[in-house]
């Protein structure tokens, strides 16, 4: 399920529409409009989980530390924890314990986080101020220790790309055990400073698909077109790979600590999920030896991470499927 409690971003990317759609100064709900919702989403018998669709969280830091998630963990108290919360922010978030702190209280597991790139240049060319100057593998590993599972999106394709950036890029994912790593290439929505500045130099050759993660561009690179696209695929291959993609997962939940706020709500679904997960990866799969470490592993010495453990093998049977399938129209 869905809500939405801000909209607008105080950063300004390049590539990005977003303040062009929806400005500068994060525009906010009240406090009493979010309880309402969540309590229409408690009366309908949701217990599962609600995504914040917000373009970015924290755009306001201080509304939101002051009022609206102090006002969210009461009422979660209150109802016994019966969603669990997961949103898009900036990295940003690692500079602020007490803002951590308090989205764990409220019942929030999962943040998406705009890296980009790990070359620096590439940060520079398109301002994103946030991420330049920062080490951030050590941003995320504190947004993890904290007890949030950061998902992360990197794009490929900025004029400072150099040609050693597939292998960085790979590298860095693995350093981070961020375990969804959504890697797309660089295009430009209408509306972005990318669109105008691409228009200018004559570089535009389209609308973008909408999609970037189905290997279209929308303007004419500087890398050579081969390189980059090989390049992707390398990424894409390596990272979602069952040996990497599943070393990456014991990599995170070694560290990892899930918070216990919540009892545990059994669904059928879940069951079902669970038992197909034990056929499809642990029988017929090509992953089945990692699929089997990696469940014994986490029942034997970390019992509180296997039900993310399951979860995450999933996932990446999701990630490598969609992959082929993008691979195959590709041909
Ligand atoms: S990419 Fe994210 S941080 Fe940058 S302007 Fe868009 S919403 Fe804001």
């Amino acid at each position: 399920m869905n809500i939405q409690y801000s909209r607008g971003c105080p950063f300004n990317c390049e590539f990005c529409n977003v303040t062009l759609l929806n400005g500068h100064r994060p525009r906010t709900k009240t406090k009493e409009q979010i309880i309402r919702e969540l309590e229409a989403l408690y009366r309908w018998g949701w217990r599962d989980a609600v995504f914040f669709v917000d373009d970015n969280l924290i755009g306001n830091k201080k509304k939101l530390k002051q009022d609206i998630l102090p006002a969210i963990h009461e009422w979660m108290e209150e109802h016994r924890y019966p969603f669990t919360f997961s949103t898009q922010l900036s990295i940003d978030l690692a500079d602020d314990e007490e803002l951590m702190d308090l989205m764990i209280k409220a019942g929030f597991q999962t943040v998406f986080v705009g890296i980009e790139s790990p070359n620096e240049e590439s940060l520079q060319e398109c301002a994103k101020k946030q991420n330049i100057a920062r080490d951030l593998v050590a941003s995320i590993k504190k947004i993890q220790k904290f007890g949030l599972e950061v998902q992360a999106g990197f794009i490929l394709g900025f004029d400072s790309d150099p040609e050693s950036i597939f292998v960085r890029l790979a590298d860095f994912i693995q350093n981070t055990g961020v375990v969804t790593a959504m890697v797309g290439l660089l295009n430009a929505p209408k509306g972005s400073r990318l669109y105008a500045r691409l228009q200018a130099e004559k570089r535009l050759i389209k609308e973008t698909s909408g999609d970037n993660t189905d290997f279209s561009l929308n303007f004419i690179p500087k890398m050579d077109y081969k390189t980059l696209i090989q390049g992707y695929t390398n990424v894409l291959s390596k990272i979602y790979s069952p040996r990497h993609y599943y070393n990456r997962v014991r990599k995170f939940l070694a560290e990892f600590e899930p918070p216990r706020l919540r009892p545990i709500y059994f669904r059928i679904v879940h069951l079902k999920a669970f038992l197909k997960s034990i056929w499809y990866l642990g029988f017929i799969g090509q992953e089945k030896l990692y699929y089997w470490r990696l469940f014994f592993w986490s029942l034997v010495k970390k019992i509180n991470t296997f039900p993310h453990a399951v979860s995450f093998a999933i996932y990446g049977y999701h990630f490598r499927r969609m992959f082929v399938e993008h691979i195959k129209k590709l041909r």
